[in-house]
């Protein structure tokens, strides 16, 4: 760490992909770059489901393909809705392959390696403890007693957000706007994974799952297959979680690798790590009104800048992409001549004509929808109900709309059922 009085262009705190795309954006211009991360590699304290949509990282890092450690290309998705011992799963093949499967620590670490590249520093295993503020504008950071200047900060610490909290540039994060992840990563040989899920030479799948397999809590459970090791894991509302969850959440990812209509697929399996980590999830309200001010950006999760919609998920693409929307702010403010809010304000137009905050803004209902316990329940229940009626049928087959009827007696009137169905089609 350089003592004070050296000052940098920018000091990014994260090594996380919005940290890191922020930070090779800036360095390959010529700015001199300081990344600051906590854990002992870029990555290592970062934890995600499994899969990443490649489009906004291509553009961000045009090698991605020749050199990202992508395990899979996702070519099969398949949903499932799980009760008791029945599921019915709808699933897709074909079309582009947009997305792939990899693992966090070593996506992170293979962009900090080209921030290195392109001539920023990266500097690992040093947590920064404050911002340096002076007269409300950030001017360095803080580790121990130490300071170190830069014309500007930007903040890609992820969802924990401490340091913005601290500053008093973020409100508390409620339990209500945030999810709780858990996830095991169970090694099977290339051949198993291959064999177990139906998939051909780095052909991937995405699996998710809803229904009782979170125990009842509101949320859904992954599963994303990698080159030699599944990622199997859940996100739960971390409000229900605190209130309900009366042992190990752990127990739950276990129930959900023994259940008897899973556990097939990861036999011969070892597990090779687990881990737990914060989510945003009832994105739109917990997005800071102003994502910049006098020498400092926000990006990524710390900006709540995540998408999780149940079929898709996208947290390392919006944060790799609003890295570089914030580096580009940069050097717009640069030739502006200073790194004042207004100049920087720029960042907040670039976000709001990217895909960013436009997705965020017509999804913004779709956490609330997930609120509805019926989803989990009661819903997954019926279908399952309604395919075992017409799948196995012993004499007659009855008719779909009989099937249905006689699933739902005593469980769900039809008002609620089309108010349920409307809202649905509504925010997702
Ligand atoms: C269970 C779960 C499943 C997910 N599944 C997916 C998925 O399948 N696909 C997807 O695209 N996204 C997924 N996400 C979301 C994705 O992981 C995040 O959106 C993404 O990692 C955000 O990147 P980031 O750089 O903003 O933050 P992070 O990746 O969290 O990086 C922040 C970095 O800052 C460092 N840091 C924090 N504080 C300090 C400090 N004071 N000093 C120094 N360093 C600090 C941290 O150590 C960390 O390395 C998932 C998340 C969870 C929890």
């Amino acid at each position: 760490m350089k003592e004070a009085g050296y000052k940098f262009d920018a000091i990014v705190i994260g090594a996380g992909p919005a940290g890191s795309s922020a930070a090779y954006t800036l360095a390959k211009k010529g700015f001199k770059v300081l990344v600051v991360e906590r854990g002992r590699a870029p990555g290592s304290k970062n934890m995600f489901g499994g899969r990443v949509y490649a489009d906004p990282i291509r553009e961000v890092f045009p090698d991605l393909d020749k050199s990202a450690p992508i395990h899979r290309w996702v070519t099969k998705e398949r949903i499932s809705l799980v009760s008791g011992g029945k599921m019915t799963s709808i699933e897709f093949e074909g079309g582009e392959r947009v997305s792939f499967t990899t693992y966090l620590t070593e996506l992170s670490s293979w962009m900090a390696k080209k921030v290195e590249e392109a001539g920023g520093i990266v500097l690992t295993e040093i947590t920064v403890d404050n911002l340096v503020m002076e007269n409300g504008r950030v001017r360095g950071i803080k580790v121990g007693n130490e300071e170190v200047l830069a014309d500007v900060v930007i903040d890609a610490e992820g969802i924990n957000r401490l340091l913005l909290e601290r500053a008093g540039l973020v409100p508390k994060l409620s339990p209500s706007y945030t999810g709780l992840g858990v996830k095991e990563v169970i090694k099977l040989s290339k051949e198993d994974v291959e064999r177990n899920f139906g998939l051909g030479d780095g052909e991937g799948m995405a699996w998710l799952f809803m229904g009782d397999v979170t125990g009842g809590l509101p949320g859904g459970a992954f599963l994303y297959t990698n080159k030699d090791s599944i990622s199997l894991g859940m996100v739960v509302m971390l409000s229900s979680a605190v209130e309900r969850v009366k042992e190990h959440i752990s127990r739950y990812v276990e129930r959900l690798r023994l259940h008897p209509l899973l556990e097939k697929y990861f036999r011969n399996g070892r597990i090779m790590e687990y881990s737990a980590h914060l989510v945003p999830e009832y994105v739109w309200p917990t997005i800071p009104h102003r994502l910049y001010g006098d020498g400092f950006l926000v990006v990524g999760d710390a900006a709540g800048l995540l998408l999780n919609l149940g079929y898709n998920f996208r947290g390392v693409d919006f944060a790799s992409y609003s890295g570089y929307l914030a580096a580009q702010a940069v050097e717009k403010a640069h030739s502006m001549g200073d790194m004042s809010a207004k100049n920087l304000s720029i960042y907040q137009e670039l976000l709001e004509r990217s895909f960013i905050l436009k997705q965020l803004r017509s999804f913004k209902d779709a956490p609330k929808m997930r609120e509805n316990e019926r989803l989990y329940g009661l819903y997954p229940y019926l279908v399952n109900e309604v395919a075992d009626k017409l799948f196995h049928a012993r004499y007659e087959t009855p008719k779909l709309m009989d099937a249905f009827k006689d699933a739902k007696k005593g469980k769900i009137g039809w008002f609620t059922l089309i108010k349920d169905l409307y809202e649905v089609s509504r925010s997702i």
